[in-house]
C-alpha cells in the first residue's frame, strides 16, 4: 500500500507559520494593527493545515489585539474560550497564553484581584525556558499587576528580573517598557528619588538610540520631576512631547490628553495660571473628542485647584461638586461596562463551546492536529462493534518513537515537535490512502510520543503489510533537513493487531495486545514491527 508522504512542502509550511507565530506573540505590545492583521491570516493558515494548537495560539494574538484596542467583551470572549479549550486538553502553554490576554482585559475591565490572579498564573504555566521576550512580556504584567494591586515588595522583586531579561536579549523596547513601568511604580508609590533614577536610565537608553520617547514616556519622567518639586525641569520635559505631530501618534491612545493635564498641573504649580488654563482646556477638548471618561473627570479636578489658585473660590466650590458627582458616576459606569463585558464575555463562550468547531477540535491533539485520545475512546468501540456486526477487519498499530527522549536533547523540543508533527503526517497519510470511500481509518496521537493507527477494511494481509510500510516511510524521511548540519535519524517501533484475534467489540483486549508487542519491538531492538505473539 504506498503511502503519500508529507513533502517538504507542509513540512516547511508548518516551520514558517510556527516562526510566524511565534513572532506574532511578541508584537502586540507594539504593533497592534500589523499583529491582528497578520494573525488573521495566520489562523487561517494553521486551520487548513489542521494544526490546533497554532490556530488557538494565533486566536490569542488577535484576542490580545482586542483588548489593546478597546474592544474587552470581544477580546475576552475569544481568550476564554481558548481558555477552556486549554484546560480540557491540557495545553499548558495555551493556559499561560490564555491567563495572559485574560489578565489584560480584566486589568482594563478594573477588576485588579482578577487580573493579578490570572497573571500569576500566566507567569506559573510560562515555565522558565519559554522565549525570552515572552517571559518577559508575561514577567512585566505580573509586577505592574502587583503594584497596583499595593504589593509593593512583589513588584520591586519582579521588575529587576525583568529588566535584566530585557537587556540579557539585547531588545530594545522592552528595556524601555520595563523601565517606563519601574519609573511609574516608583512615583506612585511616592518613591520620586528612584522614579527619577529610572527616568533618567529611561531617556538615556532613547537617546543613545537615536528614539524619540513618546508622549506617556515623557509624562513618566515629568510626574517623577514634580514629585521632587523641580517643577521648571517637568516642563521643560512634556513640551517637546505635546506637538500636535506626535500626539495624532501617540500609542496611549489618548492623543497626549494625560500629559496635558500633567502640564497643566505643573503650570498651576508654578503660578502661571493662564497657560495652565490653557493647557487644561486643550486635555478637555481631546477628552471629549475621544470620549476619555476617566482623564476628564481628573480634569475636573485640576479645574478646581486652578480656580482655587486664581481664588476663585466660589468657581472652585462648583466645580469640585461637579467632580466628586463625576467620580461617582464613572465608578457606576465602570461597573455597568464590567458587567456587560463580563456577560458578553461568558454568555457567548457558553453557547459556542457548543458549535462544532470547538467540539471538533476538542476531540483533536493540538501540536499535531491528529485525534486525540478522546476520539480513541468515543470511536474505536464504534469502529469495532460495527466490525463485529458486518465481518468487517480492524487493524490496529500502536507505535512509539524510539529514543525520542535523545531528539530533544540533542536537537531542541521545536526540532521534536517538528518530527511530532511529521510523523503524524505520515500517519494520517497511511489512515486515508486506506480507506476505501467508506472511511473510519483514523490516526491518532495518545499521547506524548505514542500514536494509534487504525485501519478499517481491506483485506488482513494488505493490514499486515501496513504497518511495515508506515515504519519504512518514517524511517526514509529526510530527518537531516529539519537539523540543521546535525545528522537526525528517526525511527518508530510498532505493535500490531488485528480484530481477527479477538473478535470482540470491546477495545481493551486489542489495545493491550498491541501494547504487549510493541514492547517486544522495543526490546527486539526497535524501528520494528511485532504483529504475531
Ligand atoms: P523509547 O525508544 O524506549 O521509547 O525511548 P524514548 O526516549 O522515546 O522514550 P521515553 O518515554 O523515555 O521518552 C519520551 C520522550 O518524549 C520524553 C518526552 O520529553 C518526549 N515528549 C513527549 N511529548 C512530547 C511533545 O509534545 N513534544 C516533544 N518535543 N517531546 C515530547
Ligand atoms: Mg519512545
Ligand atoms: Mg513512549
Amino acid at each position: 500500500m504506498p503511502l503519500r508522504a508529507l513533502g517538504s512542502a507542509p513540512a516547511a509550511a508548518i516551520a514558517a507559520l510556527t516562526r510566524e507565530i511565534d513572532e506574532l506573540e511578541t508584537l502586540p505590545r507594539f504593533d497592534r494593527d500589523g499583529a491582528g492583521d497578520r494573525a488573521l491570516l495566520a489562523l487561517a493558515e494553521a486551520r487548513e493545515l489542521g494544526l490546533p494548537e497554532l490556530e488557538l495560539r494565533a486566536q490569542l494574538v488577535r484576542a490580545e489585539v482586542l483588548q489593546r484596542c478597546g474592544e474587552l467583551a470581544e477580546g475576552g470572549r475569544l481568550a476564554q474560550e481558548v481558555f477552556t479549550w486549554a484546560t480540557g486538553n491540557n495545553s499548558r502553554y495555551l493556559l499561560a497564553r490564555s491567563h495572559y490576554v485574560l489578565q489584560g482585559v480584566f486589568m482594563d475591565l478594573g477588576d485588579l484581584s482578577q487580573a493579578l490572579e490570572h497573571s500569576v498564573r500566566a507567569v506559573d504555566l510560562l515555565g522558565h525556558d519559554a522565549r525570552p521576550a515572552l517571559r518577559i512580556d508575561h514577567l512585566v504584567r505580573l509586577a505592574d499587576c502587583l503594584c497596583l494591586n499595593g504589593d509593593e515588595v512583589g513588584a520591586r522583586e519582579r521588575y529587576p528580573e525583568v529588566l535584566r531579561l530585557a537587556e540579557d536579549l539585547g531588545d530594545l523596547d522592552r528595556q524601555l517598557v520595563a523601565l517606563n513601568n519601574r519609573a511609574y511604580f516608583e512615583a506612585l508609590t511616592g518613591h520620586f528619588d528612584a522614579a527619577l533614577g529610572f527616568s533618567t536610565r529611561l531617556q538615556r537608553l532613547a537617546d543613545e538610540h537615536g528614539m524619540t520617547l513618546h508622549v506617556g514616556r515623557l509624562d513618566t519622567i515629568a510626574r517623577a520631576l514634580m514629585g521632587l518639586g523641580r517643577l521648571a525641569e517637568a516642563e521643560e520635559v512634556l513640551r517637546p512631547g505635546l506637538r500636535p505631530e506626535l500626539l495624532d501618534a501617540s500609542p496611549d491612545g489618548d492623543r497626549g490628553a494625560d500629559s496635558l493635564l500633567t502640564l497643566a498641573e505643573v503650570l498651576r504649580r508654578l503660578g502661571r495660571l493662564e497657560e495652565a488654563q490653557i493647557s487644561l482646556d486643550a486635555c478637555v477638548r481631546t477628552c471629549e473628542e475621544l470620549g476619555l471618561g476617566t482623564i476628564r473627570v481628573h480634569a475636573r479636578r485640576e479645574q478646581a485647584e486652578l480656580h482655587a489658585a486664581a481664588e476663585h473660590f466660589q468657581a472652585a466650590f462648583e466645580e469640585h461638586k461637579v467632580y466628586s458627582r463625576d467620580v461617582l458616576q464613572l465608578q457606576s459606569d465602570q461597573r455597568d461596562a464590567r458587567a456587560q463585558a463580563l456577560r458578553a464575555m461568558y454568555e457567548t463562550s457558553e453557547a459556542r463551546r457548543q458549535t462544532r468547531r470547538y467540539r471538533e477540535l476538542s476531540l483533536r491533539d493540538p501540536l499535531t492536529g491528529l485525534y486525540n485520545r478522546r476520539y480513541v475512546d468515543e470511536e474505536l468501540p464504534r469502529l469495532l462493534q460495527h466490525g463485529v456486526q458486518h465481518a468487517v477487519p480492524v487493524t490496529l498499530a500502536l507505535l512509539d518513537l524510539d529514543h525520542f527522549k535523545k531528539v530533544n536533547d540533542t536537537f531542541s523540543h521545536e526540532v521534536g515537535d517538528q518530527v511530532l508533527r511529521i510523523v503524524a503526517g505520515l500517519l494520517e497519510a497511511a489512515a486515508s490512502a486506506a480507506d476505501d470511500g467508506d472511511g473510519g481509518s483514523f490516526a491518532a496521537r495518545m499521547g506524548g510520543e505514542e500514536f494509534l493507527l487504525v485501519l478499517v477494511g481491506g483485506d488482513p494481509a494488505g493490514a499486515v503489510g501496513m504497518p511495515e510500510d508506515v515504519r519504512r516511510s518514517v524511517r526514509s524521511q529526510p530527518w537531516a533537513g529539519l537539523a540543521g548540519s546535525c545528522p537526525l535519524a528517526v525511527t518508530v517501533s510498532i505493535g500490531a493487531t488485528g480484530s481477527h484475534e479477538v473478535n470482540t467489540p470491546d477495545p481493551a483486549p486489542l489495545l493491550s495486545r498491541a501494547d504487549a508487542r510493541l514492547y517486544r519491538a522495543k526490546r527486539q531492538g526497535r524501528d520494528r514491527v511485532v504483529s504475531r505473539d
